[in-house]
């Protein structure tokens, strides 16, 4: 099993310590464990989220040096560390300075806020057009791909459709197409990966991208996919990790991908 996204107390919706992921990662047998904190720029210019605390990066760089002094690279559970950066185009600027040179494993790139604000309330939505959401968002991600900070993964593609309102929530209307093939070509040609990301409420799907923009994304070429339960607590660590595999298996897959100093590595299932 492997895990490429989760939160812990570092991160302002973090419930535990990085310490006690660790353990029971490796008490799970993982090969592969990512502590991934929010670095949520974004949410400074968001209307709601700007007084949510923010990840004192200095300080979790300070733990991350003090773990990796403890662990001697043998044991059998690679512990990686990084950040998830959430996407708007001014906190762009921001990352571009704070990522320089940082020692991490992985950096995820994320879109949570539309417009200044977040998609994860449902009252966000009320008064605003479908078509005119999704298309802000798919264009959102479409700026994303090419910032100039280095990033390895491209998180929960569809998190948009999380809590929509609409009859049809998914992305993958005729409507939509011509974008998402646009970013789904742009991650293949830059070499990125999509993540898999388990933590949705809704049990039917269980995971984000939808199913059809995975197949498409293979269709294309694409094969960097990697398993993310996004996890802020112990009991979900690796949740549907092994729905996730035979799902991707179905469509054609054979490895995840995980990054160790930004380095991909394959695990094959
Ligand atoms: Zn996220
Ligand atoms: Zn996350």
């Amino acid at each position: 099993m492997i895990d490429s996204h989760s939160h812990s107390k570092f991160s302002h919706d973090g419930r535990v310590s990085i310490e006690k992921l660790i353990a029971r990662a490796e008490e799970m047998g993982m090969n592969y464990y990512a502590v991934t904190e929010h670095l949520d720029r974004d949410y400074k210019f968001a209307k709601r989220e700007r007084f949510i605390r923010q990840l004192n990066l200095k300080r979790y760089l300070r733990k991350v040096e003090k773990i990796r002094s403890q662990r001697d690279g043998n044991e059998k559970t690679y512990v990686a560390f990084g950040v998830e950066a959430g996407y708007c185009p001014k906190s762009a600027p921001i990352y571009e300075r704070e990522l320089a040179g940082l020692d991490l494993d992985v950096v995820i790139n994320s879109i949570h806020t539309i417009d200044g604000g977040d998609v994860y309330f449902k009252d966000w939505f009320n008064g605003k057009e479908q078509d005119y959401i999704y298309n802000r968002y798919l264009d959102l991600i479409i700026e994303s791909l090419d910032v100039n900070y280095h990033y390895d993964i491209v998180a929960h593609i569809g998190y948009v459709t999380r809590y929509a309102p609409y009859e049809n929530v998914s992305l993958m209307q005729d409507k939509y197409l011509e974008k998402i093939d646009i970013i789904l070509k742009k991650i293949i040609e830059k070499d990125k990966t999509i993540e898999i990301n388990t933590h949705i409420k809704d049990e039917k799907l269980g995971f984000l991208p939808e199913i059809p923009l995975l197949k498409r994304y293979y269709e294309l070429g694409g094969r960097n996919i990697t398993f993310s339960s996004d996890t802020h607590r112990l009991d979900t660590m690796g949740f549907r990790y092994d729905r996730v595999v035979k799902v991707a298996k179905e469509i054609g897959f054979t490895h995840f991908v995980t990054y160790r100093k930004h380095q991909k590595v394959i695990e094959e299932f």
